[in-house]
C-alpha cells in the first residue's frame, strides 16, 4: 500500500482527536454508558448485603479516572526503569506512608492489583515450593488463596488445615496448637472470608513463635475495623499482614502488605514486583492513597464503629426472627446464616432475597452438607449499607425481611420489593441518572 492512498485516513485522524480529547462516555459509547448508568440505579436501589463490597467517595472515583492510568513504571520509587517517574514516585511514596500511619507500620507495598495477589506475592517471599503451610480450611471460611487445590497457592505449597469447632463455629486455638505441633509449618495463616469473629492474635503469634513459623494476618474483612480503633490490630503481632483495600476499608479495588522487620522487605518487594507482577495500576495507587488518607480522618472512627453495631444489629435480628446466625452473632462486618435447618439451600435462598431487593451471596459453612454449587450459609455484609447511612433501626427491618423470606412467612413478596427499594433510595448515593 502506498502512503497516498492513506492520506484522507489521516486527515480523519487529525479530525478525530477533539473528540478523543474532548467527549465524554455518554457521547462517545451509548452502549457501554447505559450499562454504567443501569448499575449505579441497580446499586440506588439495592439493599447491597454482599460482604465484600463497599462504597467508595466521589474522591476514590475521580482519582481512579485520572491521568495516571497512562503512566507505566516499573520497580519502586527511587528504582525505576522508566522515565518521568518523579510525581509516580512522590504518589506511591503518600500511599505507603498513609498505610504505615494508618495500621503502624513501618513498611508497606500498595502495588498488589488484589488481595489474592498479595497473598501470592507473601507466600512466594516467605516459602519455597513444597514448603509447609497452615491456613485455614475453606470450608470453614478460609479463602480460596491461602492454599485451595484450585488455586496456585494448593498447588506449589503443601496445605494443611485448621478448622472451627462444630459446638460453637469458633476457631479453637487448642486444635491450631495441635495441627502446628503435628505439621511444622513454616507459615501460618490467620483470616479468612467468612469468619464472622475477631482473631486470638495473641495466641496465633505464640503458636508461631512456637513452631518457629511465621505468622501472616489477612485482614482483608476487617481491615477497615482494625483502621477504625474497633478491632485489635494485627500489625502487633503478625510478621506479615495483607490485606484488600476496597471491603470495609473502603477505598479503591486492589490489595496491600505491610510489615515491619526490614530484613523481609527486598523479598516482599521483590515477590510482587518483579514476582508475580508488572507495572503497578498507578490510577488505582492514587484511589488507594485517598481511600488511606480518608480512613485516617476522625470521621472513620465512626464509620468502623457503626459497621460493627450494624452487623450486630442484623445477627442480633436475625437470630430474634428464628434464624440460626454462626457463632450466635459477629465482631466483624460480617454475618453468615446457617440454614442446614432449613429446606432451602443458600442458590435458592439468595436468590429469593435478590427477587426482594437484598443482595448477599451463598456461602459454605462448616461440614456443610451440600456442594459448593449450592451450599446451606448465606454471607451477609453491612459495610456497603453503612457507607450509605444506615443504622440499627432499619438494619433491624432488614433482618426481620430476611428472616421472613427464608422462614416462608412472607405473604406479600411484590410489598416488600417496594418498601426495600424504598428504604434503599432513602439513603445517600451519587447521583447516576444526573
Ligand atoms: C476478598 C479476600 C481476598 C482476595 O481478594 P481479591 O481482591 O478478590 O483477590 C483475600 N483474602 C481474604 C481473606 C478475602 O476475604
Amino acid at each position: 500500500m502506498n502512503r497516498a492512498a492513506l492520506a484522507p485516513v489521516g486527515d480523519a485522524f487529525e479530525e478525530s482527536l477533539g473528540a478523543f480529547f474532548g467527549q465524554g462516555l455518554d457521547y462517545v459509547d451509548g452502549a457501554v454508558a447505559e450499562l454504567v448508568r443501569a448499575e449505579g440505579e441497580r446499586q440506588a436501589r439495592g439493599i447491597e448485603l454482599i460482604a465484600s463490597e463497599n462504597v467508595v467517595s466521589r474522591a476514590v472515583l475521580e482519582a481512579q479516572g485520572s491521568w495516571f492510568c497512562n503512566k507505566t513504571v516499573e520497580g519502586y520509587p527511587g528504582a525505576r526503569y522508566h522515565g518521568g517517574a518523579e510525581i509516580a514516585d512522590s504518589l506511591e511514596t503518600l500511599g505507603e506512608d498513609r498505610a504505615c500511619a494508618l495500621f503502624g507500620a513501618t513498611q508497606a507495598n500498595l502495588q498488589p492489583h488484589s488481595g489474592s495477589q498479595a497473598n501470592l506475592a507473601v507466600f512466594s517471599a516467605l516459602l519455597k515450593p513444597g514448603d509447609r503451610v497452615l491456613g485455614m480450611d475453606l470450608k470453614c471460611g478460609g479463602h480460596l488463596s491461602h492454599g485451595s487445590s484450585a488455586n496456585i497457592s494448593g498447588k506449589v505449597y503443601e496445605i494443611k488445615a485448621y478448622g472451627v469447632r462444630p459446638g460453637d463455629g469458633r476457631i479453637d486455638m487448642d486444635q491450631v496448637r495441635d495441627a502446628a505441633r503435628a505439621h511444622r509449618p513454616k507459615l501460618i495463616v490467620a483470616g479468612g472470608s467468612s469468619y464472622p469473629r475477631a482473631l486470638d492474635l495473641a495466641a496465633f503469634r505464640a503458636i508461631a513463635d512456637e513452631v518457629e513459623a511465621r505468622l501472616l494476618v489477612d485482614m482483608a474483612h476487617f481491615a477497615g475495623l482494625v483502621a477504625g480503633g474497633v478491632l485489635d490490630n494485627p500489625m502487633d503481632h503478625a510478621d506479615v499482614v495483607t490485606t484488600t483495600t476496597y471491603k470495609s476499608l473502603r477505598g479503591a479495588r486492589g490489595g496491600m502488605i505491610l510489615w515491619n522487620d526490614e530484613g523481609l522487605s527486598r523479598r516482599l518487594r521483590a515477590a510482587v514486583f518483579p514476582g508475580v507482577q508488572g507495572s503497578p495500576l498507578l490510577h488505582m495507587m492514587a484511589a488507594k492513597a485517598v481511600g488511606l488518607g480518608e480512613a485516617l480522618q476522625p470521621a472513620f472512627k465512626h464509620y468502623a464503629r457503626r459497621v460493627q453495631d450494624n452487623a450486630r444489629a442484623l445477627a442480633d435480628e436475625m437470630m430474634a426472627q428464628g434464624l440460626e446466625v454462626v457463632t450466635d452473632g459477629t465482631d466483624t462486618p460480617l454475618v453468615l446464616v446457617d440454614l442446614t435447618a432449613l429446606e432451602i439451600d443458600g442458590q435458592l435462598a439468595s436468590d429469593k432475597l435478590a427477587a426482594i431487593g437484598i443482595t448477599c451471596n451463598k456461602n459454605l459453612i462448616a461440614n456443610d452438607p451440600r456442594p459448593a454449587s449450592t451450599t446451606s450459609g448465606l454471607r451477609f455484609g453491612v459495610s456497603a449499607m453503612t457507607s450509605r447511612g444506615i443504622g440499627e433501626a432499619e438494619i433491624r427491618r432488614v433482618g426481620q425481611w430476611i428472616a421472613d423470606c427464608l422462614l416462608g412467612r412472607m405473604t406479600d413478596r411484590e410489598r416488600v420489593r417496594r418498601d426495600s427499594e424504598e428504604m434503599a433510595r432513602g439513603f445517600r448515593y451519587y447521583a447516576v441518572s444526573g
